[in-house]
């Protein structure tokens, strides 16, 4: 998977997730950025997707810290400014996004178990999911409002969870 190709960042929710989860909403238009312009200062990204300047190194440093992005420093020799121009790695990103990729297939492989294993009750109001188990000891009435409880169908979750799952896997096979 190459990342540069045509918005592959943006259209794997896998790797949109991801990036939401480290950085927020605001990384999908910088990494658009980074992408589009190869190399590019912060001042320039901050101008280009109008957002405040100081957000934007806070987003580029959480890119950086999980190996998504690197920066090199100049100095201007009049002013004495540093200027940082960054850049997306993305040799490490296909790596990256292949760890994660793994851990959450583990992560939905242990949901998947705790959902064919339990028995769910749920607040009409939406308040509280709880095991049939955590439910009994509240007597089935909603810890948060006092509703009684009914009981929740998780088919739908389970059906969800087993696609996500051979999803995650065709795709870390194709990798
Ligand atoms: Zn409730």
């Amino acid at each position: 998977m190459c990342i540069l190709s045509e918005n592959v960042i943006i259209e794997d929710e896998v790797t949109k997730e991801f990036i939401l989860e480290i950085a927020g909403d605001e990384a999908l238009d910088i990494i658009e950025q980074l992408k589009e312009k190869g190399e590019t200062t912060d001042e320039d990204i901050a101008e280009n997707v109008e957002c405040d300047l100081n957000n934007v190194r806070k987003i580029l440093y959480k890119l950086y810290d999980n190996g998504l992005a690197d920066y090199s420093r100049s100095r201007d020799e009049k002013s004495g400014w540093i200027t940082y121009s960054w850049e997306l790695t993305l040799d490490n990103i296909d790596s990256v996004l292949k760890e994660r990729k793994k851990v959450y297939l583990e992560e939905l492989e242990e949901r998947l178990e705790y959902e064919e294993n339990n028995v769910f009750y749920v607040c009409p109001d939406g308040h509280e999911r709880l095991t049939f188990e955590e439910a009994s000891e509240e007597q089935f009435e909603c810890p948060e409002c006092g509703k009684q409880m009914v009981h929740y169908d998780d088919d739908r979750d389970i059906k969800e969870i087993k696609e996500t799952i051979e999803e995650l896997k065709e795709d870390l096979e194709n990798s």
